[in-house]
Order: structure tokens, then C-alpha cells, then sequence
């Protein structure tokens, strides 16, 4: 069983142990506090199981775990999960071994497992969301650094911004590029005075408005896209620079976004390429669900005993 806690959806799929094919998935909204994020995810998982036998859960979760892949440290999004100890929490409530990885080296398993990153040794995955985030695959494996904080590019700096991160510093890549900046830099902009078919539409300006007008060729929707793209090239320039990868993968719902988006990316990426241009950035193959195939790729890795629980290397 694979599940993903995220920021602002949870997902729970079944899959066949030995083929890997997704029997039943099942997705919902993500409630304001862990304890509702439980409740839920257990009631989706126990509609999926009835009569099933279940070999092993494998989880991706939005926000810091420890590297042993037992316990949350915390979520910048939803409260109450701080030293969540959440492999024993679902091992003791489905009587399986668990094991949880953070959603960013998640999705990088799941794309080497099932996606564009399959065949790669060397590879690094950039999600684009609510937040941006991401994580390696390094010789092979899933790096998850030192205190399992390895991939926040989200908090990497971009040359020459001035915006304001949530986290307090100035010039974050998430500043610029994730949904939710696409969105308030928009309504930013037109407080500002600028002209845009963006103006008077109804509600709050989300960055699936800004990426619709966009399309329709509205030149602020365009040009915060272009900024978002171009710092994304960015900083995948600098990651190629530091870790020489042979492929990077761009997931998330912003990945979807309509042009200039990827000409962006692609034009800045290439402009500060120092390699002769070997290595390519492309889209993710599962746009938005990458990390809950990383939390498939886990769980089959756990049945057929590849790599161990958490709960068992907890007892070194
Ligand atoms: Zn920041």
C-alpha cells in the first residue's frame, strides 16, 4: 500500500505485489491538523484493504522526516505533526511494515521506479507545487542528507530577486516559482496597477487562473510564468553545477503550466549550461502524483525485503 501526505491532498493507492499495478486508488483533501490527515487516510486505506493481505505501506510525506524513515519532524503547512512517530502509528494499525520517506526524494524514487528517471543513476527531481521542493537519486539511491533535509531547492536563492520567502530570506526559488507565489505575486501586481484580463475575475486569483490567461495571451500571466520558469532553469543550472546529474525532472502542478513556462525553463537552462548541453530537464512522467509512486516503490522494496523498516533499524 503507498500513501502521500500533501499539503493539500492526501492520496492512498493498493497495488499488486508482484506486478506493482495499481489495484484501487483513493484521494481526498487534506484536513487542517495530522490527527483529521489520519483519520481520513486510514478510513481511505481500510476501504481499499476489506479482505486483502497487506505486504508492507511505504509513505511520502509533505514535510520533514527523520532519515530513518520512522518519524515526521514537522509540516510548514498542517499543524500537529511535530515528532509524529507515523511508521508505528500505521504499522501498529495495519500490522505491516512502513516505512516514510519526505514527498521531494519520494517523487525522485517514484520517477527512477516508474517514470522519466527510470535508467538514470544520477538524477534529481524538482516539484513545483503549493511549495517547491525536491530530492536525489545519487549512486542509485534516494540521498536523503545528513537530517533528511536534503532537496528544499525551494529555499535556494535566485539571482537578483528581491522577493520576500514565508521563510523570512529574500530571493527563494518558492518565492517566485510555486503556485501559491504565481498567485500572490499576480494579485500583487494588479494591486499595483498593472493591466491584465486577470482583473475582475471573481474570488481569490489562484495560479491555475494566471496559467489559463496565459494561454489566452495575457501579458502579465505570461511574463509571471516566464519568471517562474526562468528561475526554476535557474537553479537547475546551479544543481547540475554542484551534483552533475545525468537527467532532471520538473513535477507538480505548476509543471503543467502553459507557456512561456517551459520555454522559460529550457532558454535559461541551456543559456547557463557549462557541459556542452548533455544533461536535459523535462517534465515529470507523473505530473502529480510522482511521490505516491515513490511510496509504491518503497512498499514493493519492503515486501520483497530489499530494504528494511523503519521500526527494525529504530532497534540498532
Ligand atoms: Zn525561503
Amino acid at each position: 500500500m503507498a500513501l502521500d501526505f500533501g499539503g493539500t491532498k492526501l492520496a492512498a493507492g493498493l497495488a499488486d505485489a508482484l506486478t506493482g499495478e495499481w489495484l484501487q486508488t483513493r484521494r481526498a483533501t487534506t484536513p487542517a491538523h495530522a490527527n483529521g490527515s489520519l483519520a481520513v487516510i486510514a478510513s481511505m486505506a481500510e476501504e481499499m484493504l476489506s479482505d486483502a493481505h497487506l505486504g508492507a505501506i511505504g509513505v511520502s510525506f509533505g514535510g520533514h522526516v527523520d532519515v530513518r524513515g520512522a518519524s515526521v519532524r514537522g509540516s510548514s503547512i498542517v499543524s500537529g505533526w511535530d515528532n509524529l512517530p507515523l511508521g508505528e502509528w500505521l504499522t501498529n494499525r495495519f500490522g505491516a511494515p512502513t516505512r516514510v520517506i519526505n514527498d521531494g526524494s519520494a517523487g525522485a524514487l517514484g520517477e527512477h521506479s516508474f517514470g522519466i528517471l527510470a535508467g538514470t543513476i544520477n538524477a534529481i527531481y524538482i516539484t513545483v507545487s503549493t511549495g517547491v521542493g525536491g530530492g536525489f537519486l545519487l549512486e542509485g539511491r534516494p540521498y536523503l542528507g545528513t537530517t533528511g533535509l536534503a532537496g528544499e531547492f525551494g529555499h535556494l536563492p535566485v539571482r537578483n530577486s528581491q522577493v520576500r520567502c514565508k521563510c523570512g530570506r529574500v530571493g527563494c526559488l518558492e518565492a517566485i516559482a510555486s503556485g501559491t507565489a504565481v498567485a500572490a505575486n499576480a494579485r500583487a501586481r494588479l494591486a499595483g496597477g498593472a493591466h491584465s484580463t486577470l482583473k475582475g475575475l471573481p474570488g481569490v486569483i489562484t495560479a491555475q487562473d494566471v496559467s489559463v490567461h496565459a494561454d489566452s495571451g495575457d501579458q502579465l500571466a505570461q511574463g509571471l510564468l516566464w519568471e517562474a520558469g526562468a528561475a526554476i532553469g535557474e537553479i537547475a543550472s546551479g544543481l547540475v553545477t554542484s551534483f552533475d546529474p545525468q537527467r532532471i525532472a520538473i513535477g507538480g502542478g505548476v509543471a503543467g503550466a502553459a507557456e512561456p513556462f517551459w520555454t522559460a525553463i529550457q532558454d535559461t537552462f541551456s543559456g547557463l549550461a557549462r557541459d556542452g548541453g548533455t544533461v536535459t530537464v523535462v517534465p515529470a512522467a507523473h505530473i502529480n502524483d510522482a511521490p505516491l509512486y515513490g511510496a509504491l516503490s518503497i512498499a514493493l522494496q519492503l515486501a520483497h525485503g530489499n530494504i528494511a523498516p523503519s521500526l527494525s533499524l529504530d532497534t540498532k
